[in-house]
């Protein structure tokens, strides 16, 4: 066999390289150029190179130089010219060189590129293969990078709050600025070093970690762990945490702390935000002292306002019981009128009290409603009846529509209901020198359980300019502010009218024209009590007065009052014992027999709720004997009063003052009526 020569041995072996070398050279993606002395020009390239720069083909290409591919000036000031030299030089020392530069494409816009030139010999000749890549869309992506990152510690260092982040296992890896003012240490002292341990209160740590075992089931260590499992479960962690400074003072901050995962959802780190809320929980610790004393303060008031309710109506009960008994006996003319002047004005006063005590009550909350049965055109009549007098001496006409669709018997309460018709239709005719008042009552919904009652009382009178309108159902507001009003008032009423149709969950509201007349409007509902009922309402007894039996045991300590109290019993025909007091009261029930004790509530010795508990007893002791009913006497008019009396065993209540009727009335379902 024929040895191949050696000189063909090579020749082949240098063909296949030249092949290889060729083959890279064509599918190569990045632009591979070969250039040779003196003149430094492109004497070949691949195909990426046309593509790159932009080049006609690759013949066009070589007719170039690293210059005409070259911006003038490279990003440090140097000329492409002056510099591309430079490097050849170097590559051509070294056998390689690699930098980066600035091309231009041609005709088109420059771009970022890594240049590698490598030293080689082709066909004898050394030159230079510049292998050129594109790096402007790495070089956007590091500047976006660079953005973000000077972005997030423009952030971090600009936060108002701490912000802590710190690895899976708890070393602290981020502590802003803020966390460094806020706590006293330095991010140099925790990063890498510590976990947020350190900063924490060991002992609410330990608190937290029953807490949180409780909450989430689990078995819990104190540790980093406390701080974070919540994250670790996806549920929501933001709570109080005392930090301790440096300095070992203290603070109360709202941590909330959130996981940092990667795509596959494992956690990277955790991320904690916390504001100093010390302010805010001491802020928040004043306005509970605030709010605890501004109740203290109101419970108060409203003890004051039992004791001056007290204080007020037992004269008031003197003045106007007397006044009434006084009214009863032969009198001149002269003196009847006296006494009927005193009346009326102590009247007008008790009004005027009763105001106040309403509007304190509804301000404390303290008024309830009541929810009994009532006939809405008995009450009407009634308020109509007591009013006419005075509008008859006006000379105003006053008269009341109501419409037939109102069901005869409603639920509510009657006695504030007629206090707001009484204020309403009072105010028409106090504002109103003549024309006429008109009342009207309407359905203006009705259905099997519930009304919305509509009345409207409209008058002829002086009208309330439109700025005022609004105003006047303010508490001690009146339309005229000046000091020569000519119509007396506290401007309690409408304020009351008001909260007590509020109460009800109805609403007030008002048309008027100064010098035509105003109209104000009510609407609340009402329940409508359903017919089977109404028989027990219809068989209400009239309070006519009658003359009364029985044997009655007064109990009051106060003398006027007692006075007042025997001289209507004995009007109504009952004979009376006297008990001064609670003890007293005690030892007359078991020495005789009486028919009915009134008991005044607050007496010395024993008050009445007590005697009357005593008496209750005394009663389950002894089964054969009778109930005595029990009728308290209050000047008390606050609520809970009725069910403090009721609760001690008594079957009636009558707060003073009392007229004759109201007595009768409070009588009369335990005594006989005369015939
Ligand atoms: P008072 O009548 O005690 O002043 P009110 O609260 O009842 O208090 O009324 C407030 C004010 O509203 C009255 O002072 C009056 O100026 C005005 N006002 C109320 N009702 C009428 C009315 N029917 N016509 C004209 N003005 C009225």
């Amino acid at each position: 066999m024929n040895q191949p020569s050696e000189h063909t041995q090579t020749e082949q072996a240098l063909r296949e390289s030249e092949t290889k070398y060729r083959e890279l050279f064509e599918s190569s993606r990045d632009a591979i150029m070969l250039l040779f002395p003196p003149e430094w020009k492109f004497t070949t390239c691949n195909p990426a190179t046309v593509t790159l720069f932009g080049a006609k083909s690759i013949e066009h290409f070589s007719t170039l130089g690293p210059w005409d591919v070259s911006p003038l000036l490279q990003p440090d000031g140097e000329r492409s010219a002056d510099k591309a030299p430079k490097a050849i030089r170097q590559a051509m020392e070294d056998g390689s060189h690699f930098f980066e530069w600035t091309h231009r494409r041609i005709n088109g816009p420059n771009f970022a590129a890594t240049v590698l030139l490598t030293r080689i010999t082709l066909k004898g000749q050394t030159g230079l293969q510049a292998t050129v890549r594109d790096i402007s869309e790495q070089k956007r992506t590091e500047q976006t990078l660079r953005d973000l990152s000077e972005f997030q510690k423009a952030i971090l260092d600009n936060a108002g709050h701490a912000i802590i982040s710190a690895t899976p296992d708890g070393i602290i890896r981020v502590f802003n600025p803020a966390a460094e003012q806020l706590l006293g240490y330095s991010a140099e002292e925790l990063v890498g070093k510590q976990t947020p341990a350190i900063f924490h209160d060991p002992q609410e740590v330990v608190t937290r970690t029953q807490a949180f075992a409780a909450e989430l089931g689990i078995d819990l260590e104190p540790g980093f762990d406390v701080f974070v499992e919540k994250c670790r479960r996806g549920l929501p962690n933001a709570h109080e945490w005392t930090y301790i400074r440096k300095d070992g003072s203290r603070l109360t901050v709202l941590l909330t702390i959130t996981a940092l995962r990667d795509p596959e959802g494992t956690i990277t780190s955790f991320l904690g935000v916390a504001s100093d809320i010390t302010t805010i929980k001491s802020v928040q610790r004043e306005l509970t002292l605030a709010k605890d004393a501004a109740e203290a303060a109101s419970v108060a008031k409203s003890q004051f306002l039992a004791n001056m309710s007290h204080e007020i109506r037992t004269p008031m009960n003197g003045i106007l019981g007397m006044t009434e008994l006084l009214l009863a006996t032969p009198l001149t003319e002269k003196q009847r009128h006296m006494a009927h002047t005193v009346q009326q004005s102590a009247a007008s006063l008790l009004t005027i009290i009763n105001g106040i005590l309403d509007y304190s009550k509804i301000e404390v909350g303290k008024l309830q409603l009541e929810h009994t049965d009532m006939n809405l055109s008995h009450l009407l009549d009634d308020v109509i009846t007591l009013l006419s007098e005075v509008a008859h001496q006006k000379g105003l006409s006053l008269s009341v529509q109501i419409s037939s669709s109102i069901p005869p018997t409603l639920r509510g309460d009657p006695t504030r209901l007629r206090q707001v018709l009484l204020n309403l239709i009072g105010n028409a005719i106090k504002f109103t020198v003549d024309g006429s008042i008109t009342v009207s009552a309407d359905c203006l919904k009705r259905d099997a359980e519930q009304i919305l009652l509509r009345v409207t009382v409209c008058d002829t009178g002086i009208g309330i300019p439109p700025e005022s309108q609004s105003r006047i159902f303010d508490a001690f507001a009146q339309a005229d502010e000046s000091t020569t009003r000519k119509f007396g008032g506290t401007g309690l009423g409408l304020a009351i009218v008001k909260q007590l149709v509020r109460l009800m969950g109805g609403t007030v509201d008002l048309e008027s024209t100064p010098g035509l007349g105003s109209t104000f409007g009510l609407t609340v509902p009402l329940e409508v009590r359903p017919d089977n009922e109404m028989a027990s309402v219809i068989a209400q007894p009239e309070h006519h007065p009658a003359t009364l039996h029985g044997k009655i045991l007064l109990a009051e300590d106060n003398v006027v009052n007692r006075e007042i109290a025997v001289a209507m019993l004995e009007l109504l025909g009952c004979a009376v014992d006297i008990a001064e007091d609670g003890q007293e009261a005690l030892t007359a029930v078991a020495a005789q027999p009486y028919d009915l004790v009134l008991m005044d509530c607050q007496m010395p010795n024993l008050d009445g709720l007590k005697a009357s508990r005593l008496i209750r007893e005394q009663e389950s002791q002894h089964s054969h004997r009778r109930r005595l009913p029990i009728v308290a006497l209050t000047a008390n008019a606050m609520e809970g009063d009725r069910e403090q009396c009721l609760a001690a065993g008594m079957d009636g209540y009558l707060t003073k003052p009392f007229t004759v009727d109201q007595l009768h009335h409070a009588l009369a379902p335990w005594l006989k009526q005369a015939a």
